[in-house]
């Protein structure tokens, strides 16, 4: 990025302006979508570079990324039974966001993240540490459930992650928790196995990445949740320093 250009994002950011996107077919979009994009595209400033796109607000620039990903037939998971998308559910300027794997049963009946019995566990696990769902931004790797619940393939991990890297990107969350082996791998790439990520804090996209154990995994293993509970301590010190 040139210095100008990060002079001119960082004024931007000054004035409070959030979210932003080199695409040029966010800009292209503006003026067909709706207000809110509307309002941010009469908003940039008469010199922003070309192709970039400001927000008023991470809320709206998370709607831009939900327009933009639409009724997605990207990838083979819209032909396998998929209902909706499950794009995630939050404060769009959380300090903590959870990234599970893929939508499940309910949460494919429901249009939301982790509202099955993983879901109910995980909810209590945020508020174990003094916070409710919407303190902080759930999202998935995949955003359509796999048939059978079975594993994400590759070329939908590929071709879904870029949304959860500009959620992640727009919400800017301080601390981000992996939930699983799946999620850690895919954010982390790597192949190694949960029990040797978590316990360890990750550099990443801005934020510090703590994998922990999935709660699907913990309504099996039920003695893994004292690990579960280090790893939230360790995410709630880190969000207060
Ligand atoms: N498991 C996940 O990884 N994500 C969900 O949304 C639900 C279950």
């Amino acid at each position: 990025m040139d210095d100008q250009l990060k002079e001119h994002l960082r004024f931007a950011s000054e004035l409070g302006v959030a979210g932003v996107s080199r695409d040029p077919a966010w800009r292209a979009r503006a003026g067909q979508a709706g207000e809110n994009v509307e309002t941010a595209e009469k908003k940039q400033p008469e010199d922003a570079p070309a192709g970039v796109v400001l927000f008023k607000s991470p809320a709206d620039a998370l709607v831009a990324v939900r327009e933009e990903i639409g009724d997605c037939t990207r990838c083979k998971l819209h032909t396998l039974g998929r209902r909706q998308i499950v794009f995630g559910v939050g404060n769009p300027q959380a300090d903590l966001m959870f990234v599970g794997e893929a939508p499940g049963a309910d949460e494919d009946v429901q249009g939301e993240p982790f509202v099955g019995r993983a879901g109910q566990l995980l909810t209590k696990i945020i508020e174990a540490i003094g916070l409710t769902r919407g303190d902080v931004y759930i999202a998935n790797v995949i955003k359509c459930r796999p048939p059978q619940n079975r594993n994400p393939e590759q070329d939908e991990v590929d071709t879904c992650e870029p949304f959860l890297f500009r959620q992640i990107d727009v919400i800017q969350p301080k601390v981000i928790v992996a939930l699983g082996t799946f999620a850690a791998r895919a954010l982390l790439r790597t192949l190694d196995p949960i029990s040797r990520l978590r316990g360890r804090i990750f550099e990443y996209r801005g934020a510090k990445l703590i994998p922990t154990f999935h709660p699907a995994y913990l309504l099996r293993n039920p003695s893994s949740k004292r690990e579960v509970w280090e790893d939230m301590k360790l995410a709630r010190s880190l969000l207060n320093s």
